[in-house]
């Protein structure tokens, strides 16, 4: 069942139950209210009647009294007679003591001879409405009598029933006031019993009125003036003349149907109006709940552009301004969803080509940071690795921190961090498991030198079961703290990652490893060609000076035989040591060859170059050397120098110079240095070739 069908059914509902009540109380309440006013109708034509009736008998009463006044004389009473009996219906007469009548005059319109004759036998006016007493036929009309002073008496009458009037007669004015059925009625047999059977109608106004008549003449006592019968469809109120006559007023009881089907078709009528309105309202309450529904349904199938109208005002408006607002921030999360999809595909394919395409170690890690923060919405991040030792963790990438650290407030690269600390870094670092949370709660606590912030994220990457760096993530741009789920997907990547870095690492320690002397940790004989030739490239095309040193241990030979060879490497080493203790940062020393080495120094002259060598030949042999336990040995060192471009302007010139002052110092006694004496020509001479290490 549908809403509309629901709510029109409801509010039909709550029309129906005031409107049948309604119907039910008007379909009861008419009918009585009919009886009554009927009921009342007709008392009030009785009343009416009684008093016209009383009005009569008070005229033939006076009447009848000035006729016996009138006196004894047969004159006086034929004028009294006259008088008395003039008018419709009325007749009059003297009576003497035996019964004869003396005089005797009725109007001329009126059955005279018939009135007069029953004037002797007729009842008394006075006991009109009472009941019934002995009487005689002469009940169709009213007499009063009185005595006159000479024995005789005075009789004066009205007519009740018309015919005796010839015209309307009393009857007749009771009809007039009171109008509808006025029946009267004798008794049977016309005189004076009463009751049993019924009685003889002598005029009615009713066509149909036996029924009536019988049931009306059949109550032996008269009905008290208040009270009204119900007969035959006809309500009837009973008035008693003298003589047992009875007059009955009646009219037609009304049944009220007429009025019941009225209100029942007018009910009926309500219902069906309340029935439209009741659909008409459901379906305007309905209507913003159907648009609603239609709209979801739209927007469920994807169409998120959907827009509801919201004029109109009120509730179905403000609901549909909600459902918009709803769309438009779900539209919102959708775009934004995708973007950062977007941007995680990006991102991981750049990780993925960076990882397999290059042996920048920096920008592998940078790549690392910036996935990992892509991946969690991370507003910062670094990435630390351990050094070989275990005991620092150096920052070797940082993304968004700047602001965010003590001092200065910048993310300084390859900054220590001690892994014996507190904060999150050396606790991951110590531990190898994740930490995650919000900073201050979670058992999160961030050390000094680490960056502000309220969530974070911390993970170890290992390498070969051993913990080699961290990733640390700082505050969610959404604001929310890191959970497990964020771990998981850091994690799902940094293993590859780790395994690229490693690749890197290792290459870098091959490359390092074949450029380096093993023994004394200075650059090899490889490596020096290389940068002399660059730094001989460089000099030239800024005009600048450029010296070259050979250096040659005095007598080392001898130090290898008597102490063996292990001591002869070992005063290498501290040699080497001592000689890099005089060179600036830019200066290169290298390992030559055996117990060789050679030294290039940029931006520097003739005058600079002998300062240097001076310094390099003070230095060697400045103490003995020699351990704790051992027999200290003074060395010594000769040292040849050649100057770009005094003694030369390509590596191979000054290779040739430089060695040959070498060699004048050594044959000079040795312990002292030599600047090269000429410039000897380029491809006379062949490059000195490195000695032989060990
Ligand atoms: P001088 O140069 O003063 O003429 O005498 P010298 O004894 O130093 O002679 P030379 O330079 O010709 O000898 C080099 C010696 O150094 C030869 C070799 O036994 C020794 N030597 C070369 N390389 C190493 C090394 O790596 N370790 C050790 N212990 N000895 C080396
Ligand atoms: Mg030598
Ligand atoms: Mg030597």
């Amino acid at each position: 069942m549908t809403l509309r069908a629901r709510l029109t059914a409801a509010l039909l509902l709550a029309a129906a139950v005031p409107v049948v009540v309604a119907v039910l109380v008007l379909a009861f309440a008419i009918p009585a209210a009919a009886h009554h006013k009927t009921d009342a109708d007709v008392l009030a034509a009785r009343a009416t009647a009684a008093d016209a009736l009383q009005a009569s008998c008070a005229l033939v009463g006076d009447r009848a009294r000035v006729l016996a006044a009138a006196g004894t004389s047969a004159d006086a009473q034929d004028t009294g007679v006259e008088g008395a009996g003039a008018g419709a219906g009325f007749a009059a007469a003297i009576v003497d003591g035996r019964g004869r009548t003396v005089a005797a005059a009725a109007d001329a319109g009126s059955r005279a001879a018939q009135l007069v004759a029953l004037l002797p036998t007729l009842p008394d006016c006075a006991t009109a409405d009472t009941t019934a007493t002995a009487g005689t036929a002469g009940t169709r009309a009213l007499a009063a009598r009185v005595r006159t002073a000479t024995g005789d008496t005075a009789v004066v009458a009205v007519a009740v029933d018309p015919a005796l009037t010839g015209g309307q007669g009393l009857l007749g004015q009771i009809q007039q006031a009171t109008g509808d059925g006025v029946t009267f009625v004798v008794p049977p047999g016309g005189t004076g019993t009463t009751g049993g059977t019924a009685g003889t109608v002598v005029v009615s106004t009713l066509t149909d009125f036996s029924g009536l008549t019988a049931t009306a003449a059949a109550q032996t006592q008269l009905p008290p003036p208040s009270t009204a019968l119900h007969v035959h469809g006809r309500t009837v109120a009973v008035l008693g003349l003298a003589g047992g006559s009875r007059i009955l007023l009646s009219t037609h009881t009304p049944s009220g149907f007429g009025l019941v089907v009225v209100v029942v078709v007018v009910g009926l009528a309500l219902l069906g109006l309340a029935y439209l309105l009741g659909r008409r309202l459901a379906s305007s309450v309905t209507r913003p709940l159907e648009e609603l529904s239609q709209a979801a349904e739209r927007v469920t199938g994807g169409d998120l552009d959907f827009v509801l109208p919201t004029d109109g005002g009120g509730e179905p408006a403000r609901l549909a301004g909600a459902f918009n607002t709803m769309t438009e921030a779900l539209r919102r999360t959708i775009t934004d969803l995708r973007t950062s999809r977007d941007e995680l595909q990006r991102t991981v394919s750049r990780l993925g080509d960076t990882l397999s395409g290059t042996h920048d170690l920096d920008r592998i890690l940078d790549v690392i940071v910036d996935t990992a923060m892509v991946a969690v919405r991370a507003t910062g991040g670094a990435l630390l690795l351990t050094a070989a030792s275990g005991e620092l963790l150096y920052l070797r990438a940082a993304r968004g921190l700047d602001g965010r650290l003590p001092d200065d407030g910048r993310a300084e690269l390859n900054r220590p961090v001690s892994t014996a600390g507190d904060g999150v870094v050396a606790r991951v670092a110590r531990t190898g498991e994740p930490v995650f949370g919000t900073v201050g709660a979670d058992g999160v606590i961030t050390a000094a030198d680490e960056p502000t912030a309220r969530t974070v994220l911390a993970t170890a990457l290992r390498s070969g079961g051993r913990v080699t760096g961290v990733l640390a993530l700082y505050d969610r741009g959404d604001g929310q703290p890191y959970d497990e789920r964020d771990v998981r997907i850091v994690e799902s990547f940094t293993g590859q990652a780790v395994a690229a870095v490693d690749n890197v690492l290792l290459h870098q320690e091959a490359q390092r490893l074949s450029i380096t002397d093993g023994l004394t940790g200075l650059w090899n004989y490889r490596y020096a060609i290389v940068a002399l030739a660059r730094e001989v490239e460089r000099a030239s095309r800024f005009d600048r000076p450029l010296a070259v040193l050979m250096l040659d241990l005095d007598r080392f030979k001898r130090v290898n035989d008597r102490y063996g060879h292990q001591r002869g490497d070992a005063v290498l080493i501290e040699v080497a040591e001592r000689v890099r203790t005089v060179v600036r940062e830019v200066d290169i020393l290298a390992r030559y060859g055996g117990e060789e080495l050679i030294l290039i120094a940029p931006e520097t002259d003739a005058a600079g170059a002998e300062t240097l060598a001076s310094k390099v030949r003070d230095v060697v042999r400045a103490h003995p050397v020699g351990g704790p336990d051992e027999e200290p040995v003074l060395m010594t060192t000769s040292v040849g120098v050649a100057v770009q471009p005094l003694h030369g302007d390509t590596a191979r010139t000054l290779l040739r110079a430089a060695d040959a002052a070498l060699y004048e110092a050594k044959a000079a006694g040795r312990d002292r240095w030599q600047l090269a004496t000429s410039t000897a020509a380029d491809e006379a001479v062949p490059v000195p070739e490195p000695r032989p290490v060990g």
